[in-house]
């Protein structure tokens, strides 16, 4: 399900800088590859080894340390960096940004994205911020694959006034993707993504931490038997932790309400447990059952 169509690819951009080429970032410009969507991709990252990497990969023309000698002439430029580094970038490639480019990202958040980054674009820059939301566990460039966002959402959440044919090039290059694109508040992709995505990976990194704790016979039992459930919590906690720390301390707002909630819920359950109130589990458990049955629906399973 790729972009290409007779005649060229959907949308072309004549060089597109990424900023980090980790799992997002090496799928992403696999796509490019893939699709003709640039003759150029120049690649920024902090050590030579990713560079060194992207460069065997064949997914970079051009490599650099320098975020700004990057994003020179590019007319697109990606942010595909852990959270927490975004002012810092943003402050370095705005003087190399050309008039007329678009700054887009891939961040988990997205208030924090456009409190970090919009203030340090000069004008005449246009920023839109995304969030593809694919991803695995693994991190790094050789992790990344063409196919990682086929049928999955990318949410854009451009501020008022935001230039309506710069978020339509980057909708195009997510679809090129084969990504269905939606647009909504920085605010509510935040909320929806602390229940959907920040909350469950806070509970995987507790229960596989809790589980870590456990002393002797238990623990080494942990591993045995980790079909009963575990083994897919085991999944998600070994996310990248940089990236997941970013996620927590730049959406924590939205983070700290959904786990308020979350708390309560848990709570109601810990007493019907306590006091046999079977009636009260089993209603739950019959209730979140049809949740599931929407996602396999939704093809999103
Ligand atoms: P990743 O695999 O760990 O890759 C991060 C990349 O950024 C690496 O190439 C790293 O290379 C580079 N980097 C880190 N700090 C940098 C800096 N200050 N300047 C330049 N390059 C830097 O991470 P990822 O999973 O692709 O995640 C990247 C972004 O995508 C995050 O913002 C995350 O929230 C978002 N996201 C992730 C997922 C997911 O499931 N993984 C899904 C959707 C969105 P060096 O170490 O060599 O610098």
């Amino acid at each position: 399900m790729s972009g290409e169509r007779e005649g060229g690819p959907a949308v072309r951009f004549e060089r597109i800088a990424l900023i980090g080429i980790g799992l997002i970032g090496s799928s992403l410009a696999r796509v490019v590859r893939r699709d003709g969507i640039a003759p150029h991709i120049a690649v920024c990252a902090r050590t030579h080894a990713t560079l060194d990497t992207a460069h065997e990969l064949g997914i970079a023309d051009t490599t650099t340390t320098d975020p700004r000698a990057c994003v020179e002439g590019a007319d697109l430029v990606v942010l595909c960096t852990p959270l927490g580094s975004y002012g810092a970038i943003a402050e370095a490639i705005a003087p190399g940004l050309r008039p007329g480019a678009i700054v887009t990202d891939v961040g988990s958040a997205k208030v924090c994205a456009i409190a970090d980054v919009g203030p340090c674009l000069p004008e005449g820059v246009h920023f839109v911020p995304g969030h593809p939301i694919a991803g695995t566990e693994h991190s790094g460039p050789e992790a990344g694959f063409a196919e990682l966002f086929e049928g999955r959402y990318c949410l854009l959440t451009p501020p008022p006034g935001t230039d309506p044919g710069a978020i339509e090039r980057v909708a195009a290059l997510w679809r090129s993707a084969g990504m269905m694109v939606e647009t909504m508040s920085a605010a509510h992709h935040d909320r929806v993504l602390a229940i959907t995505s920040h909350l469950p990976h806070l509970i995987a990194y507790t229960i596989v931490g809790t589980a870590t704790d456990l002393a002797g016979e238990a623990r080494s039992e942990v591993i045995k038997f980790s079909a009963g459930g575990f083994r897919d919590f085991t999944r998600i906690a070994a996310s990248d932790p940089v990236m997941w720390r970013d996620v927590f301390l730049n959406n924590r707002d939205a983070v700290l309400e959904m786990l308020a909630r979350f708390t309560e819920d848990l709570t109601a359950l810990q007493r019907a447990i306590r006091w046999g109130e079977g009636d009260i589990l089993e209603d739950r458990f019959a209730r979140t059952r049809a949740i599931r049955r929407g996602i396999v629906d939704a093809k999103q399973a």
